[in-house]
């Protein structure tokens, strides 16, 4: 045992010096900024001073390690070429439009407010001394223009603005202390520098005095000229007076918002990171935990950084609104810090202490549902909506996207299998059932392993040179999804509603029943209080407005009402389920058959009209989903309707109902 120990403590590294040797090194040759240096200076110290054995030399040496491995200064240069951000974005993706120039439109105001061009007038009436200043100041990289005396300045300043004026004091017509105070007038922000042969300290005083940045004497020194414009234009672009609004792209699942963040960073030669905040608990794993806690780590904001190496990624905040229910701390707190400009400079994480400058990344939000972020976190978010994709656009999508990279994945290369757009319509209506394109990618994956294994078990002569919609029926085996309503019988008391939902549209199916009893309303499944409310709503009109709608009202008083709705989920706005219940109960307690192949969507008031609800472009895509035929909408959603037009689902009738009675034909069979 003591043998044993003895070795053990022979072979113990010596570390402490060379640790300690190295670390000092790191610490005096890496570039940090100020206060990073002390704190990683302070815990030198402190280790030097610890027993290598004990725990904490172990703690301190991580956080040193943690520290300096940060990427304080190392950053990727910035491009910003439109026209190939513009490329990268079109090369990715298929459609998108209104995206892409929102997109672009915030890279161009970014890269302009970023690097602010700093511009000069300078006014002298000579003309040598004028095209002198003009040059130098040209060299010096600023945008310069010339005026030859007082009211051609004026002039100018009118046209555009100016970040300074550097203008002759003695001139004709106007002199410069004149057009000084015309000028600030006139643009309020534009700085003045004066440049005399005649200077007295009673001149420079007034100059001063009305406003003046700056006084130079003649002949002028150019070093004091340049290096008094250079800070001036320094000012310009410290980055507090550039705070741009963040980007949050909000939209379904598998919609591109991931796949746009890249394409960004791409455009910008940035690199990409994206960490998701759904479930996320407690404050301490963005921001990590003090290192007074055992096995206290640093949040997963800085250790993303510590990963990423650069200081100016693109960073995709994804699902912000996810945030677990049980948050330990404001959630909206912290983004509003990470994301504001002004403060995320100094974004402090509980573990490092030092804070680290956060305010070269791009940050980018995803969201699905906006309602759920507070107030002052929205209003610092630009939203791009994203939507989902029609079944053409998925075909399309497939055929010249998540084909070509899935063949290109699973070695299917030489050659390429074709696939027949009716094998991916067929991949697209009967096996996936949703607003975006990632099962049908998933999809698509199988295919491709399916057809790889035919390959080798084939060999290479006989491999499959095309996937025709009976191959890709084969390989994928019986669809899960049919369009069940299509040949379904019309139905007594059973309607189908459309909801809209995080995920996208969805089709829902509310039934109705009655039985004998005393007038009682009963509500199942998973419903909102709106929900119900809406209910309620529906059965108080069909029972007051029973001549109209050929309902027997001596049946009310002797019957028990039963709704229910058995969806999946709980839609995000109970209340436009309204139509669809009246609807049911209208053909329950009237005896006639509801067709299987009409979908509603509206909210209803007490009288019968039918008033305008959300999501109706992601409510009709999803009957389009589901097989529906026809889909009756609220009047005044016409705009959402009309603004469809050109896109395809002409599958989909799409009427436009006022009041529940205008309804009711349309639905019963
Ligand atoms: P999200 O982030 O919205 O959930 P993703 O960006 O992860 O969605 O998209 C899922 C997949 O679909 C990715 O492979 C993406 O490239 C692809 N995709 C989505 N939209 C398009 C599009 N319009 N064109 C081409 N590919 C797309």
């Amino acid at each position: 045992m003591l043998f044993f120990q003895k070795r053990a403590e022979s072979v113990l590294p010596p570390p402490p010096a060379s640790d300690i040797g190295q670390l000092r090194t790191r610490i005096e040759s890496q570039e940090l900024p100020h206060h990073a240096r002390e704190a990683a200076k302070r815990e030198l110290e402190r280790l030097e001073k610890t027993d290598p054995s004990a725990a904490e030399y172990g703690v301190g040496l991580a956080y040193l390690d943690f520290l300096l491995g940060l990427p304080w200064a190392a950053v990727t240069p910035d491009r910003l070429d439109l026209a190939q951000a513009e490329a990268v974005l079109d090369a990715r993706h298929h459609g998108l439009g209104q995206i892409k120039d929102r997109v672009l439109e915030y890279l161009a105001s970014r890269a302009l407010r970023a690097a602010p061009d700093f511009h000069v007038l300078v006014v002298d009436d000579e003309d040598i001394a004028r095209a002198n200043l003009e040059h130098v100041l040209r060299k010096e990289g600023f945008k310069v223009r010339g005026a030859a005396n007082g009211l051609e300045a004026l002039a100018e300043v009118r046209r555009s603005e100016f970040d300074l004026i550097v203008t002759d004091l003695k001139m004709d017509k106007m002199d410069g202390l004149q057009l000084l105070a015309e000028a600030r007038r006139i643009s309020p922000a534009t700085r003045v520098m004066l440049v005399t042969g005649f200077a007295t300290v009673d001149t420079a005083v007034e100059a001063m005095r009305q406003g003046a940045v700056y006084y130079l004497a003649k002949p002028v020194n150019l070093d004091e000229l340049r290096a008094t414009v250079a800070a001036l234009a320094k000012e310009k672009t410290a980055p507090a007076s550039f705070r741009s609004p963040v980007l949050c792209f909000s939209g379904p699942p598998g919609t591109g918002k991931t796949s746009v963040g890249q394409a960004i960073a791409e455009a910008l030669g940035r690199r990409f990171h994206r960490i998701s905040l759904a479930g996320l608990r407690d404050e301490a794993e963005l921001r990590g935990h003090r290192r007074t806690y055992v096995g206290a780590l640093p949040g997963r904001v800085l250790q993303s950084y510590a990963r990423l190496g650069v200081a100016n990624p693109v960073f995709m905040l994804d699902e912000i609104d996810k945030i677990g229910k049980d948050f330990r701390g404001d959630p909206a707190a912290v983004f509003l810090e990470m994301l504001d400009p002004e403060q995320n400079s100094q974004f402090v994480d509980n573990y490092l202490e030092a804070p680290f400058d956060l305010s070269r990344t791009l940050f980018i939000a995803t969201a699905n549902d906006l309602a759920e972020l507070s107030g002052p976190l929205r209003d610092r978010l630009e939203v791009v909506p994203f939507r989902g994709y029609t079944t053409r656009e998925k075909v399309r999508i497939a055929a010249e996207h998540l084909l070509p990279r899935q063949l290109r994945e699973h070695g299917l290369t030489h050659p390429f299998p074709t696939v027949t757009e009716e094998a991916l319509r067929l991949t697209v209506t009967g096996h996936t059932r949703e607003a975006g394109v990632r099962n049908l990618d998933r999809e698509l994956g199988r295919i491709c392993r399916k057809l790889a294994r035919l390959r080798l078990e084939q060999g290479e002569g006989q491999a499959v040179a095309e996937v025709d919609a009976a191959l890709a029926a084969a390989l994928l085996g019986p669809p899960p999804y049919r369009g069940e309503t299509a040949g379904a019988a019309p139905r007594l008391g059973v309607a189908t509603g459309l909801v809209y939902a995080d995920y996208g549209g969805e089709i829902i199916s509310v039934e109705a029943i009655r039985m004998e009893g005393t007038g009682e309303l009963l509500l199942t499944g998973s419903l909102g209080e709106v929900l119900r409310e809406s209910a309620r709503t529906a059965l108080s009109l069909v029972r007051s407005r029973a001549g109209e709608l050929g309902v027997d009202p001596g049946l009310f008083a002797s019957q028990d009402v039963h709704i229910h709705i058995p969806a999946g989920s709980i839609p995000k706005e109970g209340s436009s389920a309204g139509l669809t219940v009246a609807v049911a109960l209208a053909s329950l307690f009237s005896g006639r058959l509801l067709r299987p192949d009409v979908a509603l969507t509206g909210e209803i008031t007490l009288t019968g009209k039918v008033l305008p609800v959300g999501g109706i472009r992601e409510k009709i895509l999803a009957a389009a989903r589901a097989g529906i035929r026809e889909v009756l909408v609220p009047e005044a959603n016409r705009p959402e309707v009309a603004a469809m037009a050109g896109e395809d689902s002409p599958e989909v009738l799409v009427r436009h109902v006022a009041t529940v009675f205008a309804a009711l034909p349309l639905a019963l069979a």
